[in-house]
């Protein structure tokens, strides 16, 4: 549940690419807006993660959490969310290029 293999924090660029790899349309799924915040784990120093529980006889206890991506939309405040594993696996398979300055247009 918890991934503790991998501690790198993400930025929202990198979501924005794995969003792009991954063909996702980026509309709001309440009000069909197109433009989204992503919260970005480098800017905030954490991440989100959602509680899981565990049955415990009549108790639910907690069992570690269920790491995510969120995007909120800045129309309606819609949250979306992303399991943070696949993410990240994907930006550690497909790191940012380099900007480099001065190099030409193509
Ligand atoms: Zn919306």
């Amino acid at each position: 549940m918890t991934d503790m293999t991998n501690r790198r924090l993400l930025n929202s660029r990198d979501v924005r690419r794995f969003l792009a790899a991954k063909g996702a349309r980026g509309q709001c799924s309440a009000c069909a807006n197109h433009d989204f915040d992503i919260l970005d784990e480098e800017l905030i120093g954490g991440r989100v993660g959602y509680p899981v529980l565990q049955r415990n006889g009549n108790e639910a206890v907690s069992a570690g959490l269920f790491e995510v991506v969120v995007l909120a939309c800045t129309n309606c405040g819609n949250l979306c969310t992303y399991e943070r594993k696949i993410v990240a696996d994907w930006v550690a398979s497909n790191p940012a290029k380099k900007i480099s300055v001065g190099a030409g247009a193509s």
